[in-house]
């Protein structure tokens, strides 16, 4: 039997980049996986079908991580579906890297939109219906702990509130058996981070590695994170950033 036979796993974002991975690693690892995507239907299909392919179940739901009921409908879509929620990866976010002084109030909100206020919504929801041996899972940022570049600072900030949100969940839902931790990536090469991009140099420079990580790196942490083998990790921030924070 794989690790997570008969678990049901939710990935917000999970059309592209790291959460396309992350899904498609939950699945292989034997469980059926509903993403959310806001903008990239297509994209979001070219997953669930990759997926199927492999014979895994998958279903992609259009769910804006910035739009409360849509979330809160997503997380009530994956339970018809699959009968129960076991894991929810809260990997939907965004960074608008741009110097702090230039940067507007609505690019501020935004960031603080879908990086905090949608992991508490999505969190708050999936929360009804986990139960003993449920994971809840940040997709949060080597940066939410140190700031080695610039161009990141309203993105940090959100991602430093979401490791601090880990812990703190971690408290009030142990006692039901459910851990909450935080996977905090270095640079990893997607649309959002790209290696060749502008703001890559810096940022390859300062991790031990001297590369770019791969979108598969995080997903294989986020796997031991959703499996059996992780039942005694909660609270805990989980770097995986070639050294980056080293
Ligand atoms: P990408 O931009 O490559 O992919 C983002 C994914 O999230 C897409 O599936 C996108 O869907 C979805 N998404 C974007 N905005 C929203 C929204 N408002 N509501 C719902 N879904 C949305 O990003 P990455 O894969 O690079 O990043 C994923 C996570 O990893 C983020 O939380 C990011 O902060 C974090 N991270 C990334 C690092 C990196 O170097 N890449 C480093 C550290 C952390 P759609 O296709 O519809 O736009």
């Amino acid at each position: 039997m794989s690790k997570l036979t008969q678990r049901v796993a939710l990935v917000t974002g999970g059309s592209r980049g790291i959460g396309a991975a992350i899904a498609k690693r939950l699945a292989a690892d034997g469980a059926s996986v509903a993403i959310t995507y806001a903008k990239d239907a297509s994209a979001a299909s070219g997953v669930v079908k990759a997926i199927e392919r492999d014979g895994g179940k998958a279903i992609a739901i259009q769910a804006d991580a910035t739009n409360a009921g849509a979330v809160e409908a997503a997380v009530e879509k994956t339970v018809a579906t699959f009968g129960r929620l076991d894991v929810l990866v809260n990997n939907a976010g965004t960074a608008i890297p741009k110097a702090f002084e230039e940067t507007t109030l609505e690019e501020m909100d935004r960031v603080i939109d879908i990086n905090v206020r949608g992991v508490f919504v999505t969190t708050q929801a999936a929360l009804k219906h986990m139960k003993s041996g449920g994971r809840i899972i940040m997709v949060g940022s080597a940066v939410g702990e140190r700031v080695l570049v610039p161009g990141l600072v309203p993105y940090s900030a959100t991602k430093g509130a979401v490791k601090i949100f880990t812990q703190g969940l971690s408290r009030e839902v142990g006692s039901r058996g459910i851990t909450v931790n935080n996977v905090q990536p270095g640079p990893i090469d997607t649309d959002l981070n790209p290696a060749a991009g502008e703001w890559a140099a810096p940022q390859k420079a300062v991790t031990a590695l001297d590369r770019y990580g791969r979108v598969e790196e995080v997903a294989a942490l986020v796997a031991f994170v959703a499996g059996p083998e992780s039942s005694y990790i909660t609270g805990a921030n989980l770097t995986v950033d070639g050294g980056m924070n080293a």
